[in-house]
């Protein structure tokens, strides 16, 4: 722990950790050792981790990366943090993020952008750590902490782990209580872990979920023991290669990796099918209609009298004045948007026409998944994102939608509730990571593992 807060306090420039806690973190790594020279020592005990800001977490402030929560240190801890800590982990402090989870490069956040470890060989611009969870992806590449926490609507654990070279899982739907994360899209939000390597990540995911009776979505199912079942042993698994995935433009050096990939799978006893997940092009407008939606609903609550900020008014203004000021001045300018998009898509004009097609588009997603692990498929293998980390500062604000692109091969999985883990594969031509994803069947994140464990 010690060692971590040293690294945390040398690493100001990359941005990862928004929020320092050294005081619970040395308390936490003290009851630990206490803990651990009792004999009684559960499995994150003394481990220092990082939490993403999206966490609450009691008493310290947990604001999102969104301007409207300045201030905001909740009276309450969230389910996977207080399991984590119930496990021995020791909080380092709170992680950088895409401000309310929404972006997919870090840059909504209110503190800045969180900075990749990692740099283009012969080049020192500074690149993204990928987004939403971008400051824990950077916090453990850089080795600041051992472990981090993430959190995955449409990637945001995924796409991040594969642009720093770690390793990061989002379970199923309903595997991690909700309770305490601060809602982007309800439907689709689930916490996981981002680790440095798979055993980590099983480890990691087994403190953290479980049935927790007050988040309704939660599942009431015993959780496995997960790093048990790394064996490596996959022969006569069926690895699907999803045809669709294929997109034009995909850069040659994706297309080697995901090939490699399945090459080592195939080595390692398991067999490669071709498969087809013919709805997937629908995939990510569906998604921007969806966690818009939801978003919009989720974030009326920030209305300046319930938490954190309020804009100051002026005398004759009212209620309306104080929630339009407050907004106005608490969101940037990704939530304004996701905010209106979804106002739209709800209205009374426009709900069947997009809010529910987008609905029903995502049954079509479901059962895409649904035929083919029916045929047998034991897990799906996809690249995890189309390029290796981009520039900081080279996508804008100008046309969002070439950053919502990112999100191409991870969204899939969350609209049809599946778990998949990025793993990191490989090095670009310029020495940066990339990352390949498998997408396993509801519930069986440990055969997920053991299959992602002969891939690392
Ligand atoms: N990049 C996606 C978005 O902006 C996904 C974010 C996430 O998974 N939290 O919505």
């Amino acid at each position: 722990t010690e060692a971590c807060l040293k690294a945390i306090d040398s690493a100001d420039a990359l941005n990862a950790f928004v929020h320092k806690t050294p005081e619970i973190a040395l308390e936490r790594a003290k009851a630990a050792d206490a803990r651990i020279q009792a004999g009684d020592a559960p499995a994150m005990c003394g481990l220092p981790i990082g939490i993403k800001d999206l966490f609450c977490t009691k008493g310290v402030d947990s604001q999102a990366a969104s301007g409207i929560l300045e201030g905001f240190k909740p009276e309450y801890e969230s389910t996977v943090s207080q399991q984590l800590q119930d496990s021995g982990a020791v909080m380092l402090g709170k992680l950088n993020m895409d401000e309310f989870a929404m972006g997919s490069s870090n840059e909504t956040s209110v503190y800045g952008n969180a900075v990749s470890p990692w740099r283009r060989e012969g080049d020192d611009a500074p690149l993204t750590p990928g987004g939403s969870s971008g400051g824990s992806a950077a916090a453990v590449a850089a080795d600041l902490c051992l472990a981090a926490t993430g959190t995955d609507t449409g990637g945001s654990i995924r796409q991040p782990a594969a642009f720093t070279g770690i390793t990061g899982i989002k379970p199923t739907y309903g595997r991690c209580s909700r309770w305490g994360v601060v809602a982007f899209a309800s439907s689709l939000d689930q916490a996981g872990p981002m680790t440095k390597s798979v055993r980590d990540a099983a480890m990691m995911l087994e403190a953290m979920c479980g049935h927790d009776p007050k988040d309704s979505t939660s599942a009431d199912l015993a959780v496995p023991n997960f790093e048990a079942m790394l064996t490596g042993d996959i022969k006569g698994k069926k690895i699907g290669i999803p045809r669709e995935y294929r997109m034009d433009g995909m850069p040659a050096e994706i297309e080697k990796l995901w090939s490699e990939g399945a090459e080592m799978l195939r080595a390692a006893g398991a067999e490669i099918v071709d498969i087809s997940l013919p709805h997937t092009k629908y995939a990510l407008p569906a998604y921007y209609v969806i966690a818009p939606a939801e978003a919009s609903s989720n974030l009326a609550r920030y209305d300046g009298v319930r938490y954190g900020q309020r804009a100051t008014l002026e005398a004759g203004d009212g209620i309306t004045e104080m929630y339009e000021k407050t907004r106005a001045a608490g969101f940037g300018h990704e939530v304004q948007r996701r905010v209106m998009v979804g106002t739209y898509v709800l209205s009374a004009g426009f709900y069947d026409a997009y809010y529910n097609r987008a609905r029903k588009v995502r049954t079509l997603i479901k059962k895409d998944f649904e035929d083919v692990f029916a045929q047998g498929i034991d897990a799906i293998l996809t690249p995890a994102t189309p390029s290796a980390a981009f520039g900081l500062g080279e996508m804008t604000d100008a046309d969002p939608v070439q950053m919502y692109l990112n999100d191409v091969f991870t969204v899939t999985v969350n609209l049809a509730g599946l778990p998949g883990v990025s793993v990191p594969t490989g090095l670009d031509s310029k020495g940066l990571p990339l990352g390949l994803q498998l997408i396993g069947r509801p519930w069986e994140e440990g055969d997920l593992l053991n299959t992602a464990y002969a891939l690392e």
